[in-house]
């Protein structure tokens, strides 16, 4: 079992949604955790008290629009002065579909800024930290997208290929940080395919409009396209993938972009 205690981790965007399953995780672990991501009234401190309840020995909400760079660099000297980052998850991202042609430039400047350009910030804050330290994991939610493209994503695909690419420049730079017995410094993708959550929704609501709107039959139809399997993943089967990289026993496990997707991009 990975022991968390004593260690702190960010997960962005952990109000819901697959950060919420790695926060979940990380707090099970006994972590501290830094809640992060737009929430809505109230939620922040509810997500904050189960994590608690979990394990987690403290968990605070920090809030920052990830479209800022100031607002970021805010909040990672706040988490520095809060004993500092180990394990970084870069999990915040947001969506948008139409043809490259129609994209707006605007939708284009979100998606890099919030998948893209927001991971680069606090990965530059927080590494060399965790190479002082010895220990440190970066853990970017990335996605299949992140592998192979689809049409209709432009600017996702490219910030998700971007994400990788990073990860694996982080993963060089700080390789030889620590020790085995200190766990090293390590930066990886998670890669997920059709997961349960509400950036779907839009995407499953346009597919079951086909099917009458039957949700399950549009579900069963985006499978059917990409996923061999046939089946949806739920968060909480990222979480407990994200918790096992931050065992001393991955400290060896650097670079990767590792895929939980059914079979999509073995095809
Ligand atoms: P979600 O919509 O439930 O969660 C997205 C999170 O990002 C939210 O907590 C939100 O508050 C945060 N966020 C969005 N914009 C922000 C901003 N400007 N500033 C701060 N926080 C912001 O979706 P999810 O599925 O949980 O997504 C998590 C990650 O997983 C994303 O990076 C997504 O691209 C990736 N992913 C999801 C799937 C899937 O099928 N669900 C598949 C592959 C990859």
């Amino acid at each position: 079992m990975t022991d968390l205690a004593g260690r702190t981790a960010l997960v962005t965007g952990s109000v819901q949604g697959i950060g919420l399953a790695v926060a979940e995780a990380l707090a099970g672990a006994g972590a501290r955790v830094a809640v992060h991501g737009l929430a809505a009234p109230g939620q922040a401190e509810e997500v904050c008290a189960g994590l608690g309840e979990l394990g987690s020995p403290e968990a605070v909400f920090f809030p920052a629009d990830l479209r800022d760079p100031e607002a970021i660099s805010s909040m990672m000297a706040a988490l520095e002065a809060w004993g500092g980052v180990d394990v970084l998850v870069n999990n915040a991202g947001i969506q948008h579909t139409a043809p490259l042609a129609e994209m707006p430039r605007e939708t284009w400047d979100a998606i890099l800024a919030v998948n893209l350009s927001a991971a680069f910030e606090t990965m530059r804050l927080a590494l060399p930290s965790m190479a002082a330290r010895g220990f440190g994991r970066v853990i970017n939610i990335a996605s299949v997208h992140g592998l192979v493209a689809s049409k209709d994503k432009a600017p996702y695909v490219a910030a998700k290929f971007g994400l990788v690419g990073l990860s694996r420049v982080a993963a060089l730079e700080y390789a030889t940080a620590g020790t085995k017995a200190s766990g090293g410094v390590t930066a990886n993708c998670i890669c997920p395919g059709w997961t349960e959550t509400s950036i779907i929704a839009p995407q499953v609501a346009a597919r079951a409009a086909m099917f009458g709107g039957d949700r399950d039959k549009g579900i069963a139809d985006l499978l059917a396209e990409k996923q061999p399997s046939q089946r949806t993943s739920d968060p909480g089967e990222i979480g407990a993938l994200a918790l096992w990289l931050c065992s001393p026993l991955a400290h060896n496990v650097t670079g990767a972009a590792i895929p939980v997707d059914g079979g999509w991009t073995a095809q």
